[in-house]
């Protein structure tokens, strides 16, 4: 079979012959002309082949670019909010449950052997539990101590001990707001740290004796200074309600804690009581109570003394 096809009747039947819908006949003369024909065939293989895909137009991609902006923006903007979420929780949460507060406390248990020091101490909010116990070491081998309290979650008991091993022999232990807890083997109590530590030289000092007349629990109480001329004196005024005992207790600690205080009067009673007497009374120079924290816990014990109703103890 010759090939007698014109390349444009090749041309116009080739759409055809693609979709197979020409005769053999036509078939096997338009195969017989491509072969021969390099023309055809290429304009053959141009229609057959997959049509590309359109650009799309450049608005469309802008489009896109924005819209994936966007996206980039909001997942940005709320892994930023979520973020923010957790901190915003987390910062009370960590406050409040894990970093906790930094109190005083009061101990029950202070012993000391050397270097070594063991507390048992208690939170005085029932709010409250011990994480643990802090210390710290002071010069002169003072050893502070504090507790370090949480809402409970982690940690609920409202008491906790603890051992720390400091550097140097301990002298002294204190709680982190001064109150001496223990001095040269001795246990101190509240009161007699107090009033220690609130020990004063002259009577002139209202102030001064006002509080030690707080510390020791004689509420209601008020001063009347003796201190135009030696020897100098007190008057407790409003006082004469109170048991003799427990009035003649508090003037010898008086008498202990102002240096230069000689006598201590009671207002409508005519009592009155003086160093001498205490010295008498205490065995030994009522003055030298006021040494050291360990002297003055020998005074509350010689005297029985208690501190004053809670809240009484004066800081
Ligand atoms: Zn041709």
């Amino acid at each position: 079979m010759t090939d007698k096809l014109p390349c444009a009747v090749v041309r116009d039947l080739l759409p055809g012959e693609l979709e197979g819908m020409n005769s053999p006949e036509t078939s096997a003369l338009l195969t017989s002309h491509l072969e021969s024909c390099p023309d055809c065939r290429a304009i053959r293989d141009a229609m057959a082949a997959p049509t590309p895909a359109m650009p799309e137009p450049r608005e469309v991609q802008g489009l896109k670019k924005v819209r994936k902006a966007v996206h980039r923006r909001v997942r940005t903007v709320i892994l930023a909010a979520v973020l923010a979420l957790v901190l915003l929780v987390s910062i009370p949460f960590c406050a409040f449950f894990v970093i906790g507060f930094k109190e005083p406390g009061w101990y029950s248990t202070v012993d000391v052997s050397g270097e070594l020091l063991t507390v048992s101490g208690m939170t005085s909010s029932s709010a409250l539990a011990v994480r643990k116990i802090e210390f710290a070491e002071l010069p002169g081998g003072v050893a502070q101590v504090n507790l370090r309290t949480v809402l409970p979650l982690f940690w609920r008991e409202g008491r906790r001990g603890e051992s720390h091993w400091f550097s140097r022999t301990i002298t002294q232990v204190q709680s982190s707001d001064g109150t001496i807890l223990w001095y040269e083997g001795t246990k101190i109590s509240v009161l007699a740290s107090n009033l220690y530590r609130h020990s004063i030289p002259y009577v002139g000092n209202a102030s001064g004796v006002s509080r030690l007349v707080r510390n020791l629990g004689l509420q209601g109480v008020s001063l009347e200074l003796k201190t135009e001329s030696e020897p100098y004196g007190l008057v407790l005024c409003g006082a004469q309600d109170l048991d003799e005992k427990q009035l003649q207790k508090a003037a010898f600690a008086l008498l202990a804690c102002v240096d230069n205080l000689s006598f201590v009067q009671i207002e409508d009673t005519g009592l009155e009581f003086n160093a001498q007497e205490a010295t008498e009374f205490l065995g030994r120079d009522v003055k030298s109570f006021a040494s050291s924290p360990s002297d003055m816990q020998r005074l509350v014990e010689a005297l029985s003394l208690a501190a004053g109703p809670a809240g009484s103890l004066v800081p």
